[in-house]
């Protein structure tokens, strides 16, 4: 478990959405009722509980808040469904609320494990392995609830939360297999403006989190093209514009360095088809919704990690470029 700097993102949502329809079929199955329906209603459940878990997130870094709002969400819609269902609703919601934990066990497991991006085969199998025990384990509970077969409800879950990952997990393998650039391609600027871009990734990797962007940007071929003029960061179509002199002081009081910024704009790299839908959808104090995933994900655990106070908002209270 990683309680202090596992951020909720898209790939715990859909983790929570296998898992819950892992359990949903088990479920179904140990009641003898229709396999694919009760798949999808778990998917629905999963879907709540990992909406869940992002709301609870969002109140606190905790990782108690988004255990329980993994919990509350799966019960909520384990819930909803019985209620749909014309099932009992109570039996519905503590399915649910196991569910979620287990889903939250899952993917924090598997983020200590392998990270947040399969890389090579062992990985896939890791996770795979993992989603199928949380899968086995919440069908059989689910199973025996429910007054099913306890082994045909863990063997479902199982097979159906180890072969979701595997499906999930394949295109992140194929994606991430290192391409033609062995190194960051990092252009412009003079040799100790590179010499920074160097210094900057190495200490980028220092930390758990941003060293899997380092590393999976890297694969990816993005590349670091250097402004010493430019008083912003950008990314764009593969390349991280950067000025490796550039400052902010935020109005959180925290001074942003030439380092986090780096590796900010290398999380706008890491996502950029969701990025770009995130980009045109205002929100608030962040500008849009790409920058608050950015700045409220990201950003935050690596600023909380060094006893820094993070940003609240997209603003800035000065900046400046100092050499
Ligand atoms: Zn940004």
């Amino acid at each position: 478990m990683d309680p202090t700097g596992h951020i909720f993102g898209v790939d715990d949502l859909i983790i929570a959405v296998v898992i819950g329809a892992a359990l949903g079929a088990a479920s179904s199955a140990a009641r003898g009722g229709n396999i694919l329906q009760g798949m999808a209603m778990g998917a629905l459940g999963g879907l709540c509980g990992g909406l869940g878990a992002w709301a609870g997130s969002a109140i606190g870094p905790a990782w108690g808040w988004q255990f329980a709002g993994s919990i509350v969400g799966g019960a909520v819609g384990g819930a909803a469904n019985s209620a749909i269902m014309h099932g009992n609703v109570g039996l519905g919601a503590l399915t649910g609320a196991i569910g979620g934990a287990i889903s939250y066990g899952v993917s924090a497991l598997n983020h200590e494990l392998i990270g947040n991006y399969v890389e090579n085969l062992k990985e896939l199998g890791i996770g795979a392995g993992v989603a199928a025990a949380g899968g086995a384990a919440g069908g059989a509970t689910a199973s025996a609830i429910e007054g099913g077969n306890v082994a045909e409800g863990a063997l479902l879950g199982g097979a159906t939360g180890g072969g979701g990952f595997a499906l999930l997990g394949t295109p992140d393998l194929i994606r991430n297999q290192p391409g033609q650039n062995s190194g960051f391609r990092v252009t412009g600027g003079t040799d100790a403006d590179r010499a920074r871009a160097d210094q900057a990734l190495a200490d980028l990797s220092q930390n758990k989190d941003s060293a899997e962007v380092v590393r999976v940007m890297k694969a990816r071929g993005v590349e670091i093209n250097i402004d010493p003029n430019l008083q912003n960061g950008s990314y764009y179509n593969g390349r991280v514009t950067w000025n490796p002199y550039f400052h902010i002081q935020a109005n959180s009081g925290t001074t942003i360095t030439p380092t986090a910024v780096l590796g900010h704009e290398l999380n706008h790299a890491l996502a950029p088809n969701l990025g770009s839908v995130l980009h045109t959808i205002r929100f608030g104090r962040y500008n849009n919704l790409e920058e608050y995933r950015v700045i409220a994900g990201w950003e935050r655990s690596y600023l909380m990690r060094q006893g820094l106070a993070p940003r609240t908002d997209h603003g800035a209270a000065s900046w400046w470029i100092e050499r």
